[in-house]
């Protein structure tokens, strides 16, 4: 199912998401839906609260298939790059983000299991972007006060805007 994207503005991207207790069948179908919007999007990643759900799931595919990250904790950042990123939530602007080039990550995919991985580049960076979400904060918030100026307009207008006009 595809599910509708919450946009700027959307309380819900702004909260803080509780940890997910037991993967039954409910999470594996909200999962599943996650996955397919992530995909018609040509996103890389999507957090749960960006479908209006405050769960710490994420979905992510740096090209090599679908991940899926339930609870993720992040550990043993090395290294620091900048790079461009853009949100579905926040359409029509990307942002430089410096995050750390490595990190090691503890989670428990779809069945369960337990793992930890590290991870470097683009799926290190989708996982600490989709973290972000996990905990109410957007890539906007890595901006400057005067840099974000220049997006004020930009944003706003997201605000305004009804949030099914996304899907
Ligand atoms: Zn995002």
């Amino acid at each position: 199912m595809i599910l509708t994207i919450r946009t700027y503005g959307d309380p819900v991207l702004r909260k803080v998401s509780e940890p997910v207790g037991k993967i039954g069948p409910a999470e594996r179908m909200l999962i599943a839906s996650m996955l397919e919007t992530m995909y018609k999007h040509k996103g890389v990643g999507l957090a749960a609260p960006q479908i209006g759900i405050n769960k710490r799931i994420f979905v992510a595919d740096d090209g090599e298939g679908p991940d899926v990250f339930i609870n993720v904790k992040i550990t043993r950042p090395k290294g620091k790059a900048v790079l461009e990123e853009g949100c579905l939530s926040i359409p029509g602007i990307n942002i430089d983000v410096e995050r750390p080039n490595e990190i090691t990550a503890e989670y428990i995919d779809h069945e369960g299991k337990s793992h930890k991985k590290i991870f470097r580049k683009l799926i290190a960076r989708v996982i600490q972007h989709e973290t972000d979400h996990l905990n109410g904060k957007l890539i906007v918030d890595y901006l400057p006060p005067e840099e974000l100026k220049k997006y004020q307009a930009k944003l706003e207008k997201l605000k305004s805007k009804d949030t099914h006009a996304n899907t």
